[in-house]
C-alpha cells in the first residue's frame, strides 16, 4: 500500500518535467502533481551554466523555468534535493529518498542526462571539472579566475562555449579535441573551421586530432598530455566529452532502454501511462523516420509540453524538428535544426566572410539539417523542408542565392 497517490509524478527536476507541470495546469487540469528532483534549485535552464552565469554576468534565479512561487500558487508539489530511488511500474507506485512510496496515475520520467567521465591517468587531481549544474559553473569560475591557462579537453559545445566564455573575460584558454576541426562532428569540417578561425582569431589554441592520454599532477592538475605526446601545462581543466542518458532509474524498473529510455511516436515508454522527456528520451520520430535521442534545451522543453498534453489523453505524435542554439561569448551565436545523421552535401547561403550565412546540409535531395549565423529566417523555412521532406533537387542554386525568396521552395 503505498503511503500517498498523486494523478502524475514526474521525476527529474529539470526543463522536462517543470514545462509538463506548467502545461498540465495550463491546460486546465486540476489533477494532483508532485514533481521530484535530486538538485537542490527548483528546474532551471542549463544554456547559461556555461555562458552567462559562468561569467558572473546572470544569477541563479534568472535560469529558474517557472518562478519558486509559482508551484505552490499552482498547486504543484516541488520536492528538491531528492531522488526517486526506484519505480513498481506494475503497482504504479515509486520509492521516494526518505522511504515514503507514493502511488500514480501517470508518470514522466526526465532524468537528464549524465556526463561522461575520463577515468584516465591522474584524473584524481584537484582542478578537473565537468559541467552539467550551477555548482559546476561556480567551481570553474573560481579556478578560472585565479588560472593563467585553462585547457577545455573536447571541441564540441561545451568546449567551445566554456573556452569562449573564459578567454573573453581574459583567461588563456586551450583546446584539445579528437576531432580534426572544432564542432566538426556536426556542422561538418566547413562550418566548424568556420567557428575554429573565429575563436582561434579571439585567441584560443585549437588542438584538434589529439587524443588524451593523461593529466598529469601532484595533487592539482598541472598540465594535460595526449596519446600523440603533446603535453600542454595549464591551471585548470574543464572536460566536455559529451553526455548519456540518465536512464538507470527506467532500466531497473524494466523499461525498454537503448541509448536512452525507448519510447514510441507518442513519447510513451513500454508501460503505458509512463512517459519519458528531454535528454533521457529516445523516441520514434515520425519526422525522421527513425529513433532518436538529442541533448537540446528547446527538445526537452517541446517534450514536456507534448508528454503534458498526452498524459491528458490527446494521444498525439510529437513530430517538433528538434532545434539547437549555442552561443560563443558575444563573438558568434549559432543556431541548428536536424540533426543531419550524415549529408551527402552541403550548401552554403550568405555571407561567410560577413559572419551571416546558413548552411545547408541535403541527402538524397532533401534538407537534412541546416544551421544559421545571423540568418534565423533562413532556418525556419529549413525547418519547414526538412518535417514535409520537401525534394530540392532542382533548387539547390536558389538556396544557394542569398537574394531568393525560400518560402516558394516545395
Ligand atoms: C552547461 C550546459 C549548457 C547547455 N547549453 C545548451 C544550449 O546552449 N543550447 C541547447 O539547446 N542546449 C543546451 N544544453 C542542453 C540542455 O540544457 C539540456 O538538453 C536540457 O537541460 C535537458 O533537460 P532535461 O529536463 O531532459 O534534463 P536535465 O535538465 O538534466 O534535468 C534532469 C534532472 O533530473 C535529475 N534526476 C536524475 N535522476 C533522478 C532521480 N532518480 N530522481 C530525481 N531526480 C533525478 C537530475 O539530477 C537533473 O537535475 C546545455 C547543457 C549544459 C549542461
Amino acid at each position: 500500500m503505498a503511503d500517498r497517490e498523486v494523478d502524475f509524478l514526474l521525476i527529474g527536476g529539470g526543463m522536462a518535467s517543470a514545462h509538463c507541470a506548467a502545461e498540465l495546469r495550463k491546460r486546465g487540469s486540476d489533477g494532483s502533481v508532485l514533481l521530484v528532483g535530486r538538485e537542490p534549485e527548483p528546474p532551471y535552464e542549463r544554456p547559461p551554466v556555461s555562458k552567462e552565469y559562468l561569467r558572473g554576468e546572470s544569477e541563479r534565479a534568472d535560469a529558474y523555468v517557472n518562478p519558486p512561487s509559482w508551484y505552490e500558487e499552482n498547486g504543484v508539489e516541488l520536492l528538491t534535493g531528492r531522488n526517486v530511488m526506484s519505480l513498481d511500474t506494475e503497482a504504479r507506485t515509486a520509492k521516494i529518498q526518505g522511504g515514503e512510496e507514493v502511488g500514480f496515475g501517470k508518470a514522466l520520467i526526465a532524468t537528464g542526462a549524465m556526463v561522461n567521465i575520463l577515468r584516465v591517468e591522474g584524473a584524481e587531481n584537484e582542478g578537473i571539472h565537468y559541467l552539467r549544474a550551477f555548482g559546476n559553473s561556480d567551481a570553474i569560475r573560481a579556478d578560472a579566475e585565479a588560472a593563467e591557462h585553462v585547457v577545455l579537453i573536447g571541441g564540441s559545445y561545451i568546449g567551445t562555449e566554456v573556452a569562449a566564455s573564459l578567454s573573453a573575460q581574459g583567461t588563456r584558454c586551450s583546446i584539445v579535441a579528437m576531432e580534426d576541426v572544432a564542432l566538426s562532428r556536426t556542422f561538418g569540417a566547413d562550418a566548424g573551421g568556420w567557428f575554429q578561425s573565429l575563436i582561434e582569431s579571439k585567441g584560443v589554441s585549437f588542438h584538434g586530432g589529439e587524443e588524451l592520454e593523461a593529466f598529469e599532477g601532484d595533487g592539482r592538475v598541472g598540465a594535460i598530455v595526449t596519446k600523440s605526446g603533446l603535453s600542454i601545462e595549464c591551471d585548470a581543466v574543464v572536460v566536455g566529452a559529451g553526455v548519456r542518458a540518465d536512464a538507470m532509474l527506467a532500466q531497473r524498473a524494466g523499461l525498454e532502454v537503448d541509448d536512452g529510455i525507448v519510447c514510441d511516436s507518442k513519447l510513451q515508454t513500454s508501460v503505458a501511462g509512463i512517459y519519458a522527456a528531454g535528454d533521457c528520451c529516445s523516441y520514434d520520430s515520425v519526422v525522421h523516420g527513425r529513433r532518436l535521442r538529442v541533448e537540446h534545451w528547446d527538445v526537452a522543453m517541446q517534450q514536456g509540453i507534448h508528454a503534458a498534453g498526452n498524459m491528458l489523453g490527446e494521444d498525439r505524435d510529437y513530430d517538433v524538428v528538434p532545434y539547437f542554439f549555442s552561443d560563443l561569448a558575444d563573438w558568434a551565436s549559432l543556431e541548428y535544426v536536424g540533426p543531419a545523421r550524415d549529408w551527402d552535401e552541403e550548401v552554403w547561403r550568405g555571407d561567410r566572410d560577413g559572419g551571416e550565412f546558413s548552411v545547408w546540409y541535403l541527402k538524397d535531395g532533401r534538407v537534412a539539417g541546416a544551421l544559421s549565423v545571423g540568418r534565423s529566417e533562413d532556418l525556419a523555412q529549413a525547418r519547414r523542408m526538412l518535417a514535409d521532406g520537401v525534394d530540392v533537387s532542382a533548387a539547390r542554386e536558389a538556396i544557394a542565392d542569398a537574394g531568393s525568396d525560400l518560402s516558394s521552395i516545395g
